[in-house]
């Protein structure tokens, strides 16, 4: 067998996380507070939550988005640093939120080792929340790929 051959036949190391990772989101909205932070919105992002709104997308980004370098973010609770979309615990714009909110908890930072991952539970709930279904590595994987894109 060539050298070529016997590369090609090198299996993908397995992810920590290859036997599935249990997450069932309670809607408590800790993802949505905390500390200061960016949810970066695309323009596709930005011109279905302003439809959500029934507003135009210029005055969308006047009243909602900050420029931070060559990309927009949702704005904050300058006091709390709540998203500027959380009402009561719940999410104003739920139906049409950024995928960076929508892939949350399969981040990258958060994948990186089980320890990052135990980690992001102490301020998510549904993380390793004992009724939460077992969600497959394929499926996390995927999710992961999305958010990689994003840069988050
Ligand atoms: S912190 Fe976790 S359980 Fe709570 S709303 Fe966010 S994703 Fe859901």
């Amino acid at each position: 067998m060539s050298d070529r051959l016997n590369v090609l036949h090198v299996k993908e190391p397995q992810p920590w996380f290859s036997s599935g990772l249990r997450f069932k989101c309670t809607g408590c909205g800790q993802c949505c507070t905390g500390a200061p932070g960016h949810v970066w919105v695309t323009d596709d992002e930005i011109a279905s939550i302003a439809d959500y709104l029934k507003m135009t997308i210029d005055e969308f980004r006047m009243k909602y988005l900050r420029l931070v370098g060559d990309r927009e973010s949702l704005l904050e609770d300058s006091r709390t640093f709540d998203c500027i979309f959380l009402k009561d615990k719940k999410c104003k714009i739920y139906p049409v939120r950024p995928s960076q909110c929508q892939t949350f908890p399969w981040w990258p930072y958060n994948l990186q080792s089980e320890a990052q991952w135990n980690e992001a539970g102490k301020d998510c709930e549904g993380i390793n929340h004992p009724e939460a279904p077992l969600i497959s590595a394929e499926s996390i994987l995927q999710q992961k790929s999305l958010t990689a894109k994003q840069e988050i």
